[in-house]
């Protein structure tokens, strides 16, 4: 079959909520993806950054095959002998006092959501069904109808209405903004420290430690969510260390699942994610064994194979690079760790599909915006035709 037979298929079989570039991929190797037709493609999306341990990683692949031999599922009706490792290997790593396992990020913004209003009500004592949360303009963090609640995108949000109250938009970058919006009700802050379906965008410095600040000093919840930006993406574990700040949730998914298995959770203190009691918050999947083996192969091999370091580095050289390029279509190239938006004055779709046809595969965002961003895996050779094949397709 060839790919406008499956692309004709899946057309019309299927419904229409993405707009993919018509490539069909068929097999995958670390940095690298190739379609049904051979043709060989860097891939620079890496799946929103759940790929940073590159494709079909030998590591994970083997500790999801030795555990998909001996047991998968056990549900949390009863115990499994590798949730908790996984646990420990978390604690370990974050210094986070507990997580809450689940399988999609939207799933675990909605954990961290429903621990923050309980913990409202609990200890900070805030009058039932008062509670509110302040979010940043432009931000994503999923799509289920909460979540999409308090997007401010026309796209992700029209027509899905009425919306869960409860959230208030503070402009994002503008602490000042967040504090002008807080309540004797607000518990908490949701914030991403770099927002990635914005389009790489970067608060100023300081903005993070601000709203920190804000929250010590009015008993708020400080909750990041690190789904796209933790895990080396952007160059530190999270995001977040950039700013030296202490949230009191992390959400993480994405390359938690190394590529392999859909992965996410909350990692929280004491105080928030004890909350919980048995019988108010689950998933029938949520901390499966072969989700927790999957999560600890993925965490070891970016600890391993150094990818939060190599994130950082290449990036920097990375960046370097693409500022060289001289052309009056780039508005402005910004980046954290090997996570670049190229904001261009025109639309990126058609960049995209040049550089589609040079081997590159990237995705644009909100109009003008690539987002580039390769497994954490690439070497500098493959950066340097990143490069060169971004500058030809500009060039030209
Ligand atoms: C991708 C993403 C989500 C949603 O994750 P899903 O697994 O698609 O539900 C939430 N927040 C951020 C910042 C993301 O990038």
């Amino acid at each position: 079959m060839l790919s406008n037979k499956y692309i004709e298929l899946e057309e019309k079989l299927g419904a229409h909520n993405y707009h993919p570039l018509d490539v069909v991929i068929e097999k995958a190797k670390d940095v690298w993806v190739w379609d049904i037709e051979g043709n060989k493609y860097l891939d620079c999306l890496s799946a929103y950054s759940a790929l940073n341990q590159g494709h079909c990683h030998p590591k994970i692949y083997k500790a999801m095959i030795e555990q998909a031999k001996k047991l998968t599922l056990t549900s949390r009706a009863f115990r499994n002998d590798k949730l908790p490792l996984l646990y420990k290997k978390l604690n370990q790593l974050t210094g986070f006092d507990k997580f809450l396992p689940m399988n999609s990020g939207a799933e675990a913004v909605e954990t961290a959501i429903k621990a923050a209003r309980k913990w409202g009500y609990n200890v900070k004592g805030v009058q039932q069904e008062k509670a509110e949360i302040i979010v940043g303009s432009g931000n994503f963090h999923g799509r289920t109808t909460t979540i999409i609640s308090f997007s401010d995108d026309p796209d992700s949000k029209g027509n899905y209405g009425p919306y869960t109250p409860g959230f208030k938009i503070a402009e994002y970058g503008n602490a000042e903004s967040f504090k002008n919006n807080i309540t004797e009700n607000t518990v908490a802050i949701l914030l991403e420290p770099i927002q990635g379906e914005g389009g790489v965008i970067i608060p100023p410095e300081g903005f993070l430690k601000s709203i920190e600040n804000i929250c010590k000093e009015h008993n708020i919840l400080l909750i990041v969510d690190e789904i796209q930006s933790g895990l080396g993406r952007s160059g530190k574990l999270f995001a977040y260390e950039y700013e030296d700040v202490k949230p009191d949730m992390v959400i993480i998914g994405k390359a938690l699942g190394g590529g392999f298995y859909p992965v996410s959770g909350v990692l929280g203190t004491n105080e928030t994610l004890g909350v919980f009691e048995p019988g108010t918050h689950g998933s029938t999947f949520g901390g499966n064994p072969l989700a927790a083996a999957v999560a600890m192969a993925a965490l070891d091999v970016i600890i391993d194979e150094n990818l939060v370091e190599r994130s950082f580095e290449l990036g920097e050289y990375l960046l370097k690079k693409l500022k060289k390029i001289k052309s009056e279509k780039i508005k402005e190239i910004r980046g954290k760790g090997l996570w670049i938006g190229l904001e261009l004055n025109e639309p990126a779709r058609p960049y995209v599909i040049k550089l589609k046809e040079k081997g590159i595969l990237v995705k644009d965002t909100h109009e003008t915006i690539i987002r580039i961003a390769p497994p954490l895996t690439a070497k500098k050779k493959h950066l340097n035709m990143l490069a060169k094949k971004i500058k030809d397709v500009l060039k030209n």
